[in-house]
């Protein structure tokens, strides 16, 4: 009777275990699986170098556009000053009117040329940003791929582990009345956990102590005994 006993309430806390065990296997394969399907490091990083080309992209765009300005007011002032020189501006008052015009030009010119080699400066930065960024990326993505196939063989490894456990479970559940299983089942749902240990003369579930005449009557019961605290089925290992 005795073995009978321990058989009942052990495989009880065996089936607990292994729910326990299936619940973190069940876990650390959806982690795997999420970290399989997106990396967190890899798609900031690729967002960042998305950025930093867009950034450049367009600081060569105003670069291109002050260069257009700057020929098209070297051009304004080389035909100011070729009519000037050519004296065909007889009238003094349109001759200072063009000499206004061309020292307007100059400074134009000399502001447009100011800002474009400000702007040559932050394309320079841009493009030495864009290839650290780059190159960030490229070092981000190859740890990515070598720590692949050590995710799928952990997958693998997991998928396997969920399987034996699932079959271990059957042939534990099988060696348990229905009655037993019934209130185990009750007592799952109610407190979480079913079977609780006794250690120090203590139940794990409740951590209230065992009375000395209960805990005499553990070691010598035929039938599974449980906590006249919370009422989980005691097992003594
Ligand atoms: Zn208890």
């Amino acid at each position: 009777m005795w073995v009978t006993l321990m058989d009942t309430v052990q495989a009880l806390y065996e089936l607990q275990e292994m729910e326990g065990d299936l619940q973190k296997s069940k876990a650390d394969l959806a982690e795997v699986v999420s970290r399989l399907d997106h990396n967190e490091g890899v798609a900031r990083s690729r967002d960042r170098a998305a950025r930093a080309k867009q950034a450049f992209t367009k600081l060569q765009l105003q670069q291109g556009e002050l260069d257009v300005d700057v020929q098209a007011t070297a051009a304004r002032l080389k035909e100011l000053e070729q009519r000037l020189y050519s004296g065909n501006t007889a009238a003094s008052k349109d001759l200072l009117a063009l000499q206004h015009e061309i020292k307007f030009t100059k400074e134009k010119q000399a502001d447009l040329e100011e800002k474009l080699l400000a702007k040559m400066e932050q394309v320079e930065a841009g493009q030495k940003a864009v290839a650290t960024i780059d190159a960030e990326l490229a070092s981000v993505e190859s740890a990515w791929e070598t720590e692949i196939p050590t995710l799928q063989q952990k997958q693998e490894q997991l998928e396997q582990h969920a399987k034996d456990v699932a079959q271990w479970y059957e042939s534990a559940e099988a060696a348990v009345t229905p009655v037993d299983l019934k209130t185990y089942r009750v007592l799952q749902k109610s407190k979480g956990t079913a079977i609780a240990k006794v250690e120090r003369g203590m139940c794990s579930g409740c951590t209230i102590a065992i009375p000395s005449h209960e805990l005499q009557k553990l070691r010598t019961s035929t039938t599974p005994m449980r906590c006249s605290n919370c009422g989980r089925f005691l097992y003594t290992g």
